[in-house]
């Protein structure tokens, strides 16, 4: 078959190489220059298999408003909020308080995380990339004794669906981190044993070139202006390049993995995907002193940051702000940033020479991707995967080659049906 997958991302790239994987033609259609340019580009890095949850939770929604009125809070909001906005979180209220949804899309997502682990050892297995990758593990810092009993709760459901991990005290969190000497509070942590790390933009990026030696076709700077379809199926994919020339590439078979673009494309036929882009920061400084960073990634929950080694290069990243397309970087964001990367790992990186990064992450108000068939017999949603995106790309990507291929999932896919939000 002749596959169009519409976005390079490291959903739409992962995915490719999937697809090639079981011998199909494939053509990519990428509006930028180079494959992880939008929100796979500067991401915390983690490959969080054992930290994937939905967004949609009693506990969120009561955690949101003290952080909404809280300066250094980690949620933003622009005012007076847009109806996109509003819309969103009135459909996040009603994911939130649905009787029982909260658990299963919660086991539904580790369930993949789990799976992407396995399908990140085979193709690292299969081919060698280089993008500052590791899976040395990942610590949650609790941020008060009272947040290691619900660590202990998280700790029996990961038991349970046999994730690794360990319950730490701070001179054990020492131990693993020895680099984390600042002032800030240790109460213990969560740790994923196997969880892992590395650079999304730069294995988007390389996974890419991989698939072009193997006969991927990549169409960088070429946009998706629409969907050519009838009734049943979609026919071809109507692109425009940089210079506007207009072009249709048929196709036997589609993957929207557009992230937050996707709902735009998919509407005109009938498909209601209300992903919003829940925008974040990151800042990427070299390291001046090795022994004071995080060999790995560590989730500080004072400020819900996230501190990541990359190779030679210390990333922090943060925030949850509800601001539409908005890409204004705003200072005082980047200042909480810094703040939590001085208060564990002061002096490893020099912050005054760090790039500042923001995306947006292609949320679901529910939480768990969209994965599966769209209105059409051959039109195939695989993206909307909001905060963990990097860490279930290669999962997402191996169980949409598998339903295309017409196959029974090899996990169930109930939480993740692209019709859900019609229902
Ligand atoms: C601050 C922050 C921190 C994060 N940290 C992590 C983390 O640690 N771990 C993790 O797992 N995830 C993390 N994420 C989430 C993760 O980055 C995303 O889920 C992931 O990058 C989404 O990938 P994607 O391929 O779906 O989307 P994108 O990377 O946005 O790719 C979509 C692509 O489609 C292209 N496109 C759109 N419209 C068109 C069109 N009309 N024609 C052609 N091309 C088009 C875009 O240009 C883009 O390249 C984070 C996100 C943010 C913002």
């Amino acid at each position: 078959m002749h596959i169009v997958v519409i976005g390079a991302g490291v959903v739409g790239v992962t995915t490719a190489w999937a697809l090639q994987q079981r011998g199909h033609q494939v053509t990519v259609i990428e509006r930028l220059e180079g494959a992880g340019q939008e929100t796979s580009k500067g991401n915390a890095g983690q490959r969080s298999y054992g930290v994937v949850y939905p967004w949609a939770s009693a506990a969120m929604v009561r955690k949101a408003l003290p952080w909404l009125l809280d300066r250094q809070g980690p949620l933003k909001m622009s005012m007076p909020p847009s109806l996109k906005t509003l819309r969103f979180l009135l459909d996040t209220l009603r994911f939130a308080y649905a009787p029982g949804v909260f658990g299963l899309n919660k086991r539904a997502m580790l369930r993949l995380g789990i799976h992407s682990r396995t399908c990140f050892q085979t193709l690292e297995e299969a081919v060698d990339l280089s993008f500052d990758g590791d899976h040395a593990g990942l610590l949650h810092l609790a941020s008060s004794p009272a947040a290691m009993t619900d660590y202990a709760d998280t700790a029996a459901l990961l038991a349970e669906l046999g994730i690794e991990h360990a319950l730490l005290t701070p001179d054990q969190v020492r131990d693993v981190e020895p680099g984390m000497r600042g002032p800030g509070p240790l109460f213990g942590a969560l740790q994923y044993t196997t969880d892992g790390t590395g650079d999304c933009h730069l294995f988007s990026r390389a996974l890419a070139e991989a698939c072009e030696k193997r006969g991927v076709t990549f169409r960088f700077n070429t946009s998706v202006r629409r969907l050519v379809a009838d009734d049943r199926r979609v026919n071809a994919v109507e692109v425009a390049d940089a210079g506007g020339a207009v072009e249709r590439i048929e196709a036997d078979a589609v993957v929207m993995s557009a992230g937050c673009a996707s709902p735009e494309l998919l509407r005109p036929l009938g498909l209601h995907l209300p992903v919003y882009p829940v925008k974040g920061y990151s800042l990427t400084a070299p390291l001046i002193d090795r022994e004071r960073a995080p060999r790995s990634t560590v989730h500080d929950d004072n400020y819900k940051v996230v501190s990541t080694r990359l190779g030679d290069r210390l990333r922090a990243t943060g925030f949850v702000e509800l601001a539409d397309f908005d890409r204004r970087i705003h200072e005082s964001r980047l200042d909480t940033i810094k703040a939590s990367v001085a208060s564990r790992f002061p002096g490893a990186a020099d912050m005054d020479r760090a790039s500042t990064w923001t995306g947006f992450r292609p949320m679901t108000p529910d939480g768990p991707p969209a994965i599966g068939r769209g209105t059409r017999d051959n039109l195939y949603l695989n993206t909307g995967h909001g905060t963990f995106g990097w860490t279930l790309s290669a999962g997402s990507a191996d169980l949409i080659a598998q339903v295309i291929d017409g196959e029974t999932p090899s996990l169930d896919l109930d939480a993740f049906r692209p019709g859900r939000f019609a229902e």
